[in-house]
């Protein structure tokens, strides 16, 4: 098809430049030609140029001295086979016209693709007179744009990967040449401090560790990203489970060293879910959702770095679903309940404050963990409610048992990175102090040590403003996350929580080494230390040697259901 201003200017051009018209509209015609944005090119009957206009020489880069009286075939980009060309004259002879797309030569060398509209016209009065005319359009720009929003369909622009799209469509490839069988890996980067880096610095670590992971991934295979932190391998070549394993040793060794951009250190974990082709899926979309299952799970699953996927994994997430449905209606059927352990100071022996732990009993399942709903609850988000609830309930059992508590007592209090970053935290904390003439000193906040992977400036903020309240804040499972020591000196924190994984195996698999480590850091730090999990007497002496200020543990009590604690605490003696 003639686009509408090739057929416009074509007409204008013979009508009035080759029909002879009187001169003022021969005129008219040059000056239109000259200054349409589409080239004209004008050829006697043996191709030999004999006027262009202006738009041709802002398009081929020639003046129109240098290309009158040369043929038109010079400007051949050789892109074009000879039976292009000799098809197109045998149109143009023919029906008197060819349009088409081609490419031709600039003069700088570079070739351009083009729209050109070829007329042949026959002088009215000289019969033998015979003329040519070209319009042409660039087309170097459209194509382009073209390409980038092709490119945009299937490709991430910033690290140049296979998208989401192109994923799909690369493995349904795969499956149609009747692959018998292939891994696919999906992995993303977590507990990332980039926010500690400008943003260009994240395309810098992002293509960085990527260059480093196409280093061991075979040229038949190919790395997607699927969101900005996401990314799937899809490894054609491995075909057993040994072999996915070799990988995995590979990828977790390479994505494991340490980077540093701009002289910061880049902490980050690597957590990956692997599927099976045909084991675990027979079509792209159900292979990538047993991928993203798989991957959860591992996110999900604190020092572990990769899960494959399996049927179990399927069941145990319907059963999360069903968790997730019954713990929405665990406020309102009362089934939320707060229970106290005792944490005691190694120096004097007295009771000295008690961590708030949530229970909840549920009538179909009866006692569910909280280690288990705990992390249900943060992914879907209710974990804030929930954590509301807690410290009202917290808050109204300090008003209960406050005749009861000596002078040093605290409450110490979990509270989840969503809900420590939820901006109602402030106000509600004013307001349930103002509620219930709660002292705040007498209230320990608890942060998980992976909390302070983010935003650190933030979380100093909001560190401030709950010490300003007048409450004290303590890093819980100190030494099983990668916080740095040097943001942990910055922090407006008073105490490390070692956590239990450190004295549970002491004396018998564990020489205690790392706790020491960490109560030296503390010392170091002007922090005082608390150790969780204690449950023999040798485990409590050795943690009052390492100068362990408080200690909490079975040793001493189990968590206790509020009437039980307060016994506890009318019964103990040191
Ligand atoms: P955590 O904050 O590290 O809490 C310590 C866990 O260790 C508690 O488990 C406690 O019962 C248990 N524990 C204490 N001493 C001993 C001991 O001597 N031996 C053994 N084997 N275990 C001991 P629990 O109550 O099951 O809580 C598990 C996790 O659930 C907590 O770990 C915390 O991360 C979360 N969690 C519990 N209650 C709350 C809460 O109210 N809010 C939030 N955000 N998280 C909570
Ligand atoms: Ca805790
Ligand atoms: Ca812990």
């Amino acid at each position: 098809m003639l686009s509408g201003t090739s057929i416009l200017l074509f007409i204008i051009v013979i009508t009035h430049y080759f029909l002879r018209k009187d001169k003022e509209q021969l005129n008219l015609t040059e000056s239109i030609a000259s200054n349409t944005n589409d080239a004209v090119v004008i050829t006697n009957k043996d191709t030999e140029i004999t006027y262009v206009n202006n738009a041709y020489e802002k398009i081929t880069g020639y003046k129109k001295a240098e290309v009158l009286g040369l043929k038109v075939s010079n400007f051949k980009s050789g892109k074009h086979k000879e039976e292009f060309y000799k098809d197109m004259w045998q149109n143009i002879n023919k029906k008197g016209y060819w349009t088409g797309e081609l490419w031709d030569k600039r003069k700088d060398g570079i070739l351009y693709p083009k729209k050109l509209s070829i007329f042949k016209i026959k002088d009215k009065f000289r019969k033998d007179n015979l003329k040519y005319v070209g319009i042409f359009t660039d087309l170097t720009e459209i194509k382009k744009e073209q390409e980038y929003s092709d490119k945009l369909k299937d490709y991430n622009m910033d690290t140049n990967l296979p998208n989401e799209n192109l994923l799909v469509k690369l493995i349904n490839n795969n499956i149609n040449k009747n692959k018998e069988s292939f891994y696919i890996m999906n992995f993303s980067i977590e507990n990332y401090n980039s926010i500690l880096l400008k943003f260009k610095s994240d395309h810098v670590f992002i293509n960085f560790l990527i260059n480093r992971i196409k280093k061991i991934v075979s040229e038949d295979d190919f790395i997607a990203q699927t969101n900005g932190t996401k990314f799937v391998i899809f490894l054609s070549s491995i075909k057993s489970k040994k072999d996915m394993n070799d990988f995995l040793n590979d990828f977790l060794h390479q994505t494991n060293q340490s980077f540093y951009i701009e002289n910061k250190e880049i902490f980050y974990e690597i957590k990956a879910g692997i599927v099976n082709f045909p084991k675990d899926g027979k079509s792209p979309d159900e292979l990538i959702i047993n991928s993203y299952m798989a991957l959860d799970k591992a996110i999900d699953t604190k020092s572990i770095n990769y899960v494959y996927y399996d049927e179990y994994l399927k069941k145990n997430l319907q059963k999360e679903t069903e968790i997730n449905l019954l713990l929405r209606r665990a406020i309102e059927n009362n089934e939320l309940y707060v229970y106290y352990q005792p944490q005691i100071d190694s120096n004097t022996g007295n009771i000295v404050g008690a961590e708030a732990l949530l229970r909840w009993n549920n009538e179909k399942y009866g006692m569910i963990s909280p280690a288990i709903f705990i992390p249900i609850a943060e992914r879907t988000g209710q974990i804030i409610e929930i954590g509301y609830f807690i410290i009202e309930r917290v808050f109204k059992d300090y008003v209960a048992l406050k005749h009861k508590l000596n002078e040093e007592f605290r409450f110490s209090i979990n509270i989840s990175p969503l809900q420590f970053n939820d901006k109602e935290l402030i106000p509600k904390l004013k307001y349930y102090i103002n509620k219930y003439k709660v002292d705040a000193t007498k209230i320990e906040i608890e942060i998980t040590e992976n909390l302070l992977m983010e935003d650190i400036i933030t979380i100093n903020k909001k560190l401030k403003e709950l010490e300003e309240l007048g409450m004290t804040i303590a890093i819980d499972d100190f030494g099983t996350g990668f916080s740095s020591l040097s943001y942990i000196k910055n922090l407006n924190v008073d105490k490390l929580k070692i956590d239990r994984a450190f004295i549970k195996d002491y004396p018998e698999k564990d020489d205690g080494e790392m706790a020491d480590i960490i109560a030296n850091i503390a010392h170091k730090l002007n922090l005082n230390v608390i150790a969780e999990g204690a449950e023999t007497k040798a485990q409590v002496n050795y943690l009052k040697t390492i100068g362990c200020n408080l200690v909490q543990g079975y040793y001493y009590s189990k968590p206790l259901e509020r009437n039980e604690f307060e016994d506890y605490m009318s019964n103990y003696v040191e």
